[in-house]
């Protein structure tokens, strides 16, 4: 070992006691996971009312009221809900006519999901990197690359290597971060793109004045119980588009017509509807959101000013123009270092705050390693940089509830 790399070394240990100290801090208690639901609210009373009224499962009032909720708080015009962030986006591919030979854009850092949904329909997904500052779409990467690989014929953007019709544009807001949409807006324009957006992290954050999801042809949230708010399990599609609401609508309830006593389906559907009990803690989460959001958002201050003496790292910060709900506190190394990285992630994870690194790129899962995708190194080199850090809404007033009784 050189003389260079000890000294380093040295100095990752000093900054790994620091940030440790400086977590220990903010969050408090111990051990800390990364993100847990609040339930305090009027969950227990609306779940009683389910189980009183026997409305648990697909009929009921508080689906109606959670699906105009989520509408009126998202300024979609509708709203669909479902049982969980994966249908949705399955579901919100199909209603916009993914099938199955085409290929729909997304990133390869992103959750799994976003890629599966693509692959539910038949369809492949194409790979393309990220934005060094807002880790969505890196819209500038995309313009050169699809002007290299794609060319628009007769109305339908064809990959000049596959010769597959290219449909889709689904970008996701990661961590709640909004992607650059004026820029992919402007990309899916040109090159005659649906765009779909995986908003599953990112109810209550806005790009510009709009809130992330209802900018493409129809968007989808997620209400896992690790995201902001949660169902339990749970999510929904938004759109303005009074087809594609009724369409999503009809194929998650078995594509079953409405009839008295006759069971009548038009084509292949799904059971994908949210049951009343899910959304009756919907509806109560959903009234706690701002709440939620402002207590998040002061977790990012807090951690950001007493992370600010260290010079190696820093904390994600929202794009311009974007208001974001940072469901997921992340931690960026100024340099690449996946060893450093690594180091962190131990430290952190062995003094009991739950800490993890970001996705897999998913373009080298094996399952996906036919599929097309655009040179990576921008996602490739956050790979070895972002580290996500405990991010659960109540952490601050835990803390202060237990630095009271200390
Ligand atoms: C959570 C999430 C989903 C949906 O997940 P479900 O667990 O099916 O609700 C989809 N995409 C991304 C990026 C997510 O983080």
């Amino acid at each position: 070992m050189t003389r260079k790399s000890a000294k380093s070394k040295n100095d990752q240990q000093r900054i790994i006691q620091q940030l440790l100290s400086i977590v220990s801090q903010v969050v408090g208690e111990n051990p800390a996971v990364l993100h847990e639901p609040c339930f305090n609210g009027k969950e227990w009373d609306y779940v009683k009312e389910c189980l009183d009224t026997t409305f648990v499962s697909s009929v009921g009032s508080f689906v109606t009221k959670f699906e105009r909720g989520v509408a009126e708080y998202t300024g979609a015009r509708y709203a669909i809900a479902t049982v969980n962030g994966s249908s949705a986006l399955h579901l919100a591919l199909r209603v916009c006519d993914i099938q199955a030979g085409d290929e729909v854009l997304v990133p390869s850092l992103t959750f799994v999901a976003t890629a599966n949904a693509v692959c539910y329909c038949g369809a492949t997904p194409h790979f393309v990197d990220s934005d060094e500052q807002d880790l969505g779409i890196s819209s500038t990467c995309l313009r050169d690359y699809l002007n290299k690989i794609a060319e628009v014929r007769a109305g339908i953007c064809v990959n000049k290597y596959t010769n597959n019709p290219i449909r889709a544009l689904v970008p996701m807001h990661v961590f709640g971060h909004p992607a650059d949409l004026d820029g992919l807006v402007s990309i899916a324009h040109d090159f005659n793109l649906a765009l779909i957006e995986d908003a599953a992290e990112s109810l209550g954050s806005f790009y510009r004045d709009k809130h992330t999801g209802t900018t493409g042809l129809a968007g989808v949230l997620s209400f896992n119980g690790n995201k902001t708010i949660t169902t339990g399990g749970g999510g929904a599609i938004l759109t303005d588009d009074e087809f594609i609401a009724a369409k999503a609508r009809h194929l998650s309830t078995t594509a079953k017509l409405s009839h008295r006593w006759d069971y009548i389906h038009d084509e292949v559907g799904y059971n994908y509807r949210m049951p009343n009990i899910n959304a009756a803690l919907g509806c109560a989460q959903l009234e706690q959101l701002d709440e939620f959001i402002n207590a998040k958002r002061l977790l990012f201050t807090t951690y950001k000013t007493a992370l600010s003496g260290i010079t190696d790292l820093a904390m994600l910060e929202e794009p311009k123009h974007a208001r974001s709900n940072y469901w997921l506190q992340a931690i960026k190394l100024q340099k690449a270092d996946l060893s450093f990285r690594n180091a962190i992630l131990k430290a952190l994870n062995d003094a009991g705050y739950m800490a993890r690194p970001v996705w897999s790129l998913l373009h080298r899962f094996k399952q996906f390693e036919h599929c097309p995708r655009s040179p990576m190194p921008v996602a490739e080199s956050l790979e070895r940089k972002l580290i996500n850090i405990p991010s659960s809404s109540n952490i601050l007033s835990y803390n202060q509830r237990s630095r009271k009784l200390v």
